[in-house]
């Protein structure tokens, strides 16, 4: 009798010894290791709560008031909430907040306007694009012809003449502004104005930007593009998902395209996290929480200047910061590995004109959104900024790097990490 209850109500500890302990180490190496890399930050528990709650037991395919399913009067208003949040918080005519992921909200926004064999316009995955503008193993590069733009040679930014003239060229139906790994203010003005001449579709992915958009800190993109994608859990410092923004005579064909196009069942417990996160993204608080990302990238990258590492484009004007190794004779590989060890998380990163393999390359990316979530402000960069040229002039240190890791442990536990869980 009720047997099909047995363990309904078990922690996860009881039902599963195994993942129990490995969430419990995760959260331990969050709390005590220096997070840098630039696409991670920190949610606040009420973002963890609904993405663990109730929610995930629903079914709520279609959208707000056209749902296919019973039961979607509580869910729909959350969806609702969210929809109505994220089109204030970045003055937009429509929003879908239903993608799973970044990917896949790109994939909405190209399947809504796209059809297989047409051109896409996009920034060079090696110069700091992403995978889903068009790599050659992603359905982009499969299913659209890419004509790609680059950073200049010189200056290591944007080359908006040769973009021009590519679009003249190439006649792109789409052209995505955006990037991943790209560290100055992006112009979306210009990339109007040569899409207008053009006779293309701006499509700017926001991604890693979002939350400085959000919070005053960068040029908001809404006005100037069609649609804009995002995710919601990089600077925007919320859950792992996604969504898009359009104007409104491509709003139809947005919400078919993501649901049935693309889509089943929406992830509830993620939009109730997004609905959180366009509301705090919104507070005064959070624009000072963006305002400290820069301040903290440029303090971060004018230490590590000082110390006399080479920085891609010379600097950064947003939370992200690229690290030429080639100075230091050291690759983005090795790099990444020896400041693991030393208690401090980053990626390896593709510089511009990148002589190593993509597994390998010769930059380090670093970004300041988690440090500043935990409350780290400039003294701290240059804490990090000393531990960072410390351990990679002396990659032979091992007894440097343990003493590295230590010290970047005393300085987490200064700024703890989710207290009540
Ligand atoms: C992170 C990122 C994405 C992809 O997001 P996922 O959720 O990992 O699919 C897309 N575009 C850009 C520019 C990104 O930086």
């Amino acid at each position: 009798m009720g047997c099909f209850m047995d363990g309904m109500e078990a922690s996860i500890e009881e039902a599963d010894g195994t993942v129990g302990r490995l969430i419990k180490e995760e959260l331990s190496r969050q709390r005590t290791q220096i997070e840098l890399i630039a696409s991670e930050n920190f949610v606040p528990a009420s973002i963890l709560e609904a993405m663990g709650s109730v929610l995930t037991n629903k079914y709520a395919e279609g959208y707000p008031h056209k749902k296919y399913y019973g039961g979607c009067e509580y869910v729909e208003q959350i969806e609702e909430i969210a929809i109505e949040r994220a089109k204030a918080l970045f003055g937009a005519d429509h929003a879908n907040v239903q993608p799973h992921s970044g990917s896949t909200a790109n994939q909405a926004a190209y399947f809504s306007v796209m059809r297989p064999g047409d051109t896409m316009l996009s920034m060079r995955l090696d110069h700091g694009g992403h995978l889903s503008h068009g790599h050659p193993i992603n359905f982009t590069g499969k299913m659209y012809k890419i004509a790609a733009y680059g950073v200049n040679a010189e200056t290591e930014t944007i080359d908006y003449d040769d973009l021009a003239r590519l679009a003249r060229e190439s006649r792109p139906k789409v052209i995505v502004a955006g990037a991943s790994a790209y560290p100055r203010s992006i112009d979306f003005k210009r990339f109007r104005e040569i899409a207008d001449e053009t006779g293309a579709i701006l499509i700017t992915d926001m991604a890693h930007i979002a939350g400085l958009v959000a919070g005053g800190a960068h040029e908001n993109p809404a006005p100037y593009s069609d649609f804009v994608t995002s995710t919601t859990h990089k600077t925007l410092r919320g859950p792992r998902g996604a969504f898009v923004l359009c104007k409104d005579g491509f709003a139809q064909d947005l919400d078919r395209t993501v649901f049935p196009g693309i889509q089943g069942g929406p992830l509830l417990p993620a939009i109730a996290g997004k609905a959180i996160c366009f509301k705090l993204a919104s507070e005064p608080r959070f624009k000072e929480y963006a305002r400290q990302v820069v301040k903290n990238a440029s303090a971060l990258a004018g230490a590590l200047q000082e110390r006399g590492f080479r920085l891609v484009s010379g600097g950064t004007d947003n939370h992200m910061m690229l690290v030429d190794l080639r100075p230091k004779a050291l690759t983005g590989k090795a790099a990444e590995r020896l400041l693991h060890e030393a208690g401090i998380t980053s990626n390896k990163n593709a510089i511009p004109f990148d002589p190593e393999k993509p597994m390998v390359t010769s930059g380090l990316r670093f970004g300041t959104a988690a440090v500043t979530t935990r409350g780290m402000t400039e003294n701290e960069m240059t804490v990090i900024a000393d531990a960072i040229d410390g351990v990679l002039s002396a990659p032979d240190d091992a007894a440097l790097r343990k003493a590295t890791r230590s010290k970047m442990t005393d300085l987490c536990l200064a700024y703890p990490l989710y207290k009540n869980l």
